[in-house]
């Protein structure tokens, strides 16, 4: 059924060069980059707080993809500065630095206020509580061909209108793209609610391994074997039990042989998960236990894993609470506050990323890199592997197809086979850098981000600290002056 809603004027609330739509870790890297680059920068935010998953979705482990195996720097710019500036705060370990650390786990309210720094700082106006609905697009539009020119937002004193030259889509799931009607492909992906337990005492859980160290799970994607996990914990003060690794621990796999435990309840499933992020010092760790398997992101499906997450989240806990060691007086002290989605709908984009780029024995350059991860190969065996080499991240992951002055720059929503593969926190701010300071670049030569000197976004990036590849590269692309 439809209704037609009436014509009516709408109110610009303001008017700027950058606009960018949602506040995670990828629009506040976009909005900060596009601010120091030079552009009147507006960020607008659904939710009450900075940060996204990061922060309200309680994922508390910024992975490390930073280095290579060598322990190289691949990914620096905002990335390597939110990350710096949080061991500073003492909300990460300042031995975090090392490949064998699977992930920086980080103290996620202090980012909250970490990101409204870093904004503050850089001159971005942010508006929270502000939901961008769909693009504002020019009268000259064409099906072939739209044109935006900023976006209507939803606030508590109704719909308005913020114009922009450029537009930087953060929103995780390309919210703004998708309404301009640029082409969407689906993933079908996973969505979790993280929780943290406080009043935890994980040098008992620690100790309780270090007796019986052949019962820590191998195999994981991260953390090798009892070793690393004890080198993580002793020497660097991170607590990192591998998510999935309670599909291989002895303890919780017998309580679910006993039917003490249930994996599957209900539409969630992977409650043996048991994926643990924890800091020395507090009392605390964050538990990623459940899974959704997404269907759609229509309002009544989402609401329903939503809310059911919540009381997953306390069966789980009970359970931890009965027979985990160290968690016998916890309680739940938070639960996120937004269901984490991994991946839904993503753009069709100008390039394309593919396992292949990830997992390539050798280096993987596109002439239009604006940023590096390290490539990476999963052994079974011996768990996660890090490439001693890199893969670019190509501009054109970020263009979408038939939209103009629009830049769609999340990880989680950006166009490759599968997807995902730059969903990690530290992609995401290299996508949101790239994004923020093309957009800024675009809005000050008044071209759209598909016709961009791409060369002129490169010597910015690099300008401003980001990293393209070694010195060699540099020269290769013409951009080392
Ligand atoms: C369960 C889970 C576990 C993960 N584990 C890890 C991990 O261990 N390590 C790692 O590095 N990464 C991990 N990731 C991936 C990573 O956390 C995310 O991909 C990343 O944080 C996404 O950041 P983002 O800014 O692109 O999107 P989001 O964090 O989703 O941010 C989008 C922001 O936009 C806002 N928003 C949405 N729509 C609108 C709108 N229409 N208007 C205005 N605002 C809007 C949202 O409120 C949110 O603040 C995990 C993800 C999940 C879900």
């Amino acid at each position: 059924m439809y209704i037609r809603e009436p014509e009516r004027e709408i109110i610009v609330l303001d008017q700027v060069d950058v606009l960018v739509a949602g506040a995670g870790v990828s629009g506040c890297a976009a909005a900060m980059a596009a601010a120091r680059t030079g552009a009147r920068t507006l960020l607008v935010e659904r939710a009450g707080a900075l940060g996204g998953v990061a922060t309200m979705g309680l994922m508390a482990n910024i992975g490390n993809l930073f280095m290579d195996q060598q322990g190289r720097f691949v990914i620096e710019g905002i990335a390597r500065e939110v990350v710096q500036r949080l061991v500073m705060r003492g909300a990460a370990s300042d031995k975090w630095a090392s490949p064998e650390v699977p992930g920086c786990v980080i103290d996620s309210e202090q980012l909250r206020v970490l990101l409204i720094e870093m904004l503050r700082e850089a001159g971005v106006t942010v508006l929270t509580h502000v939901l961008a609905t769909r693009p504002v697009l020019a009268e000259t539009s064409t099906p072939q061909q739209r044109v935006v020119q900023g976006a209507f937002v939803e606030t508590k004193v109704g719909r308005q209108a913020i114009l922009a030259k450029q537009l930087v889509d953060t929103t995780g799931e390309a919210d703004l793209a998708s309404q301009a009607g640029a082409p969407m492909q689906w993933a079908t992906g996973t969505a979790s609610l993280e929780f943290k337990m406080a009043r935890v005492d994980l040098e008992a859980l620690y100790q309780h391994f270090r007796q019986r160290p052949e019962t820590f799970p191998v195999g994981m994607d991260h953390v090798k074997g009892f070793a690393e996990f004890e080198r993580n914990w002793v020497e660097r003060g991170i607590f990192f039990f591998p998510h999935g690794g309670g599909r291989k621990w002895d303890l919780i796999q017998r309580a679910i042989e006993q039917g003490e435990f249930e994996r599957d309840r209900g539409i969630f499933h992977g409650l043996d998960a048991a994926g643990l992020y924890g800091l020395k010092g507090q009392d605390s760790v964050i538990v990623n236990a459940n899974f959704w398997d997404i269907t759609s992101l229509k309002a009544p499906e989402l609401s329903a894993a939503e809310l059911g997450a919540q009381e997953i989240c306390y069966y789980v806990a009970d359970f931890f609470r009965r027979q985990i060691p160290g968690f016998a007086r916890a309680y739940i002290v938070q639960l996120a506050s937004d269901l984490g989605v991994r991946t839904s709908r993503a753009i069709e984009g100008a390039a394309t990323l593919t396992s292949g780029h990830l997992t390539s024995p050798h280096p993987v350059y596109f002439d239009d890199v604006i940023g590096c991860a390290p490539a990476r190969t999963r052994f079974v065996e011996s768990g996660h592997f890090v490439h001693a080499h890199t893969f670019d991240i190509p501009y054109g992951l970020m263009v979408p197809k038939e939209v103009e002055n629009l830049l769609v720059a999340s990880g989680k929503s950006a166009p490759t086979e599968p997807h995902g593969l730059v969903r990690g926190m530290s992609n995401c701010m290299v996508l949101g850098q790239a994004a923020g300071t093309a957009a800024a670049l675009a809005a000050a030569q008044d071209v759209i981000p598909r016709k961009l000197d791409i060369r002129l976004l490169q010597r910015t990036l690099v300008e401003q600290g980001a990293f393209l590849g070694n010195a060699e590269r540099l020269q290769a692309l013409k951009i080392d002056a």
